[in-house]
């Protein structure tokens, strides 16, 4: 009776290791703080916060906020803790005991570990060894399994690659359940799948404070979905999950989204310049339409090439243990000034 659930005994849980060195690129988020009026505007909100009453349970302001900016009805917005919540809150109402969700391997770890703890089976679609995704492997996992919930992630975490169009209209066509897309790295990727969400299309479209907007602190993501899909979610939540400050803070950091957007010109210039530098280095790197980069350190083991760069005080993701990522280190990038570090530690790591 001490032991926990099966489910929960079978996994060792999902850790990206935080090591304390001067240049961190292994969790992909923004290198830049957020505005400074922004943090000016938090001290002001913290004294109009009624701190001995619950907050507004239904999180009204931010949901109208959040649907204003993408031209959608406030019924079909839901607010978590970070995009990890609404996926967990997702696979609470649509996951569980006797069902299954699908993935498409290599994807975000979370999807499988979060169904798992629900009690769901877990389907495993696989990429082409270029790490694409063909659609009659869509279309075998779905007529195959019928899963209840299928995740997509555009761009791919941990690829980067960009999800075509055409395989989500393909999956949407044939769905058994809810589809998701993870929109966490949308706004450095050129489509997102946001004007497909409508009442009657199984689709659920989730976005993050933590990367463009600069707020992995605060803790923020929600989902755009049809009202029916929102309903349930609204169930499956926790009452008061979202603080009232973090509502209000969150709020206020919408007036600031231009702003951080034009920072994305930056990152993906950036980009450029580093999947370039690892090109000429003779590296396979995947073409990335995100804030990060997957390259195979090819010649030297990727632990010992990962050892090295951190040895010279850089921090990146070890892939390399990862099913189908033999050989493989995932870069954030990070500022000018980071990414130069990290190229010359990394042209000294595999010479
Ligand atoms: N989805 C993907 C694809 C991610 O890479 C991440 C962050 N690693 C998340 C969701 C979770 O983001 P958060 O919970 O910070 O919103």
């Amino acid at each position: 009776m001490f032991e926990p659930r099966d489910q929960i005994r079978a996994m060792s849980g999902y850790h990206s290791p935080q090591v304390d060195v001067p240049i961190r690129l292994n969790t992909n988020e923004s290198p830049f703080a957020p505005p400074e009026e922004w943090l000016r505007q938090l001290e002001g909100i913290v004294s109009t916060i009624d701190w001995n009453r619950y907050p507004d349970r239904s999180a009204t302001e931010l949901r109208r906020t959040i649907a204003q900016r993408h031209g959608v009805r406030p019924e079909q917005v839901f607010v978590a803790n970070g995009s990890n919540e609404v996926i967990q809150t997702i696979l609470l109402a649509y996951g569980g005991a006797g069902r299954k969700v699908a993935t498409f391997e290599p994807t975000y770890q979370m999807y499988a570990q979060i169904a798992r703890v629900t009690g769901a089976q877990v389907v495993e679609g696989e990429r082409q060894p270029d790490l694409t995704l063909d659609v009659a492997e869509i279309e075998r996992v779905v007529k195959e399994h019928q899963p209840s919930v299928t995740f997509l992630c555009n761009p791919n975490n941990p690829t980067g690659l960009v999800e075509p169009e055409h395989n989500l209209r393909a999956l949407l066509k044939i769905a058994t359940g809810i589809v998701v897309v993870d929109e966490a790295y949308a706004e450095f990727s050129d489509w997102s799948a946001m004007e497909l969400v409508s009442d009657d299309v199984p689709l659920a479209v989730t976005r993050t404070f933590s990367k463009t907007l600069s707020m992995a602190a605060l803790r923020v993501g929600y989902v755009v979905a049809p009202e029916w899909i929102i309903k349930n979610l609204e169930i499956a939540a926790l009452p008061y999950h979202l603080d009232a400050f973090k509502q209000a803070a969150t709020i206020a950091a919408l007036s600031f989204t231009d702003e951080m957007e034009t920072r994305v010109a930056t990152i993906k210039s950036e980009r450029s310049r580093i999947q370039n530098s690892l090109r000429e280095l003779n590296l396979e790197v995947w073409e990335s339409g995100s804030n990060f980069i997957l390259f195979r350190a090819s010649g030297k083991p990727a632990t010992e090439v990962w050892q090295s760069l951190l040895d010279q005080g850089v921090l990146v993701r070890d892939c390399s243990s990862w099913p189908r990522l033999a050989g493989c280190l995932r870069v954030t990038v990070g500022t000018s000034d980071e990414n130069s570090a990290f190229l010359q530690a990394i042209r000294a790591a595999v010479s």
